[in-house]
């Protein structure tokens, strides 16, 4: 069975007091849902300690395991710490870091050699949405940005538009349907069908408790990747619980 996917990016936000919230989001863990927490690097090693049953993620990852790179964290130290997961290709990091698809996918290559699951992330600009652009941009990075070796155990995917991220602003739900039909196909067309079905479709963009139920309610989206509202219990756990009910 598919285990759906709450997934919280905490960004640059956080403290080692934040990390008491984890008690309370404990119950969003089930045997359908998976929750897990992207804290800043900094969190990362203390965040695992407490984390209960949710699973803990880095944000990014440089491209090689060590080396000369001042200020950046390899995919091997975020699995010393005890992560799971890493975020990479986040529209933030694109824009702020300039990350191409390539980066994108070097990146998530060496998150799986250092074994961790890679949460791939694309999205289109509002520009682009308004132009009609979107399922090409999308398609375009899901072939840039996910390496061939991608399976269903080592890569989630999460459709996040630019324009929904901490604006308050959400895709329709035809919208999102759209998008999630076509990266299941577009996945499908590349990797099989086994793979593609059985790897977690994420949509990320101003979730929150009030509009979760009809966006997990769409077809192929198997979770959420939450930024702001994952920051509480009282917002996070929620959403988790709707997913599970959904
Ligand atoms: C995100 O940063 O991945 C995100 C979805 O943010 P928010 O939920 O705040 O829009």
């Amino acid at each position: 069975m598919k285990r759906k996917l709450a997934a919280g990016n905490w960004k640059m936000n956080g403290s080692r007091a934040a990390l008491a919230e984890f008690d309370a989001m404990q119950p969003g863990v089930t045997d359908s849902v998976e929750m897990v927490i992207c804290p800043p690097a900094t969190l990362v090693a203390t965040a695992v300690e407490k984390a209960g049953a949710l699973g803990i993620g880095g944000q990014t990852c440089h491209v090689k395991a060590s080396g000369a790179h001042t200020g950046d964290i390899s995919a091997a130290m975020l699995k010393d710490a005890g992560a799971s997961y890493v975020i990479t290709g986040h529209s933030e990091r694109r824009t702020d870091h300039g990350e191409s698809n390539a980066d994108v996918a070097a990146q998530s290559t060496a998150a799986w050699e250092a074994g961790l699951v890679a949460i791939i992330c694309v999205g289109e600009t509002l520009e682009e949405r308004e132009s009609g652009a979107t399922l090409n941009v999308i398609a375009e990075q899901l072939a840039g940005s996910i390496p061939d070796a991608a399976t269903a155990a080592n890569t989630v995917v999460a459709y996040e538009p630019v324009w929904a991220i901490g604006t308050g602003k959400v895709p329709t739900l035809e919208q999102i349907a759209e998008v999630h039909d076509d990266m299941r196909a577009k996945l499908s067309d590349r990797f099989g069908t086994e793979i593609a079905d059985g790897m977690r479709l994420l949509y990320g963009g101003s979730v929150k408790a009030g509009n979760a139920a009809e966006i997990f309610a769409v077809p192929n989206v198997d979770g959420a990747l939450v930024g702001g509202a994952s920051l509480k219990a009282a917002d996070f756990l929620p959403i988790a619980e709707t997913l599970g009910a959904a």
